[in-house]
């Protein structure tokens, strides 16, 4: 099989992420194993290849948090049996990106009930995602499904990484779900192509500080289990290098200017390749977004 033959399958999805997202776009899936992770009470998270899959178990249903790559669709569902004889009821998307919905149709075939915010469902109709990708069960602002022992609170912040995040709480095991507003595998990406902001990040971000209680465990959309400490360091470096960047702006640079000037020069040994968070705070702030 050529390396390019499973991307044909996603390009529906793969269509909407800005460029530069990271994806492994030629890598082939055969190898990814999904590895399911204990968090607190009855809810889980599998680790694969995309984004976290929070996992909430009830005697009478299982919820999804994302659904990662479609070629992935049947390891996940494994996964989720090697935890609960319960079937998949529903499946909530945090945003658009093609490596947190990319199994939803798959999922929908399944019987699963796609949920997500009104903007995630109207740029996955955009960008011409087929109809069994799309969420059916959309909401404005906050949504809530009360299933079996547990709570599980949907929650719309303002436009962060894309202008269709949601927070996913599940109340009664004290465990909040951020999807991409926070990672732990590097620096936050804004994508200001599908509605991101800067602005928008950092009030999305102090809403999971004041939303998080001293015990609450915080799962990020990559990255591994944290808490709202960690949550605060990762908001404390997007302020900084939020001033940094619209310094450079009110100096008059372009973008390209900006990268060159390697502001983040400090930060990038712990934070990573700062080149697409850079990019997006730029369009952001350039944008006035
Ligand atoms: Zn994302």
């Amino acid at each position: 099989m050529k390396p390019g033959s499973s991307i044909l399958m996603l390009l529906p999805v793969l269509a909407v992420l800005a460029p530069g997202a990271a994806l492994a776009q030629n890598d082939d899936f055969a190898s990814v194993e999904i590895v399911p992770h204990h968090v607190r009470g009855s809810v889980y998270y599998l680790e694969g290849r995309g984004g976290n899959i929070g996992v909430s178990l009830g005697d009478s249903g299982v919820v999804l948090v994302d659904s990662q790559f479609a070629p992935l669709t049947d390891r996940i569902a494994a996964a989720v049996a090697s935890l609960s004889d319960a079937d998949i009821r529903f499946v909530i998307n945090t945003h658009v990106h093609g490596d947190h919905v990319g199994g939803n149709a798959n999922l929908a075939a399944l019987g699963v009930s796609v949920v997500a915010h009104d903007n995630v469902r109207l740029r996955l109709t955009q960008s011409g995602s087929e109809a069994a990708a799309r969420p059916i069960l959309t909401y404005p602002d906050t949504a809530t499904i009360q299933l079996d022992d547990e709570v599980i609170d949907v929650i719309k912040v303002p436009p962060a990484h894309t202008d269709g995040d949601s927070y996913i709480y599940f109340r009664n095991s004290d465990v909040l779900h951020l999807g991409d507003v926070f990672r732990t595998t590097g620096y936050g990406f804004i994508d200001t192509n599908n509605g991101g902001s800067a602005a928008g990040t950092i009030e999305a971000l102090q809403l999971a500080i004041d939303m998080a209680g001293p015990d609450t465990i915080i799962v990020p959309g990559h990255g591994v289990l944290s808490d709202a400490s960690d949550v605060q360091e990762f908001v404390d470096v997007i302020i900084d290098v939020q001033g940094r960047v619209s310094d450079l702006i009110d100096q008059g640079m372009t973008l390209e200017q900006v990268l060159a000037a390697a502001p983040t020069a400090d930060l990038d040994e712990r934070w990573g390749d700062p080149e697409r968070f850079l990019t997006g705070l730029y369009n952001s702030i350039a944008g006035g977004m």
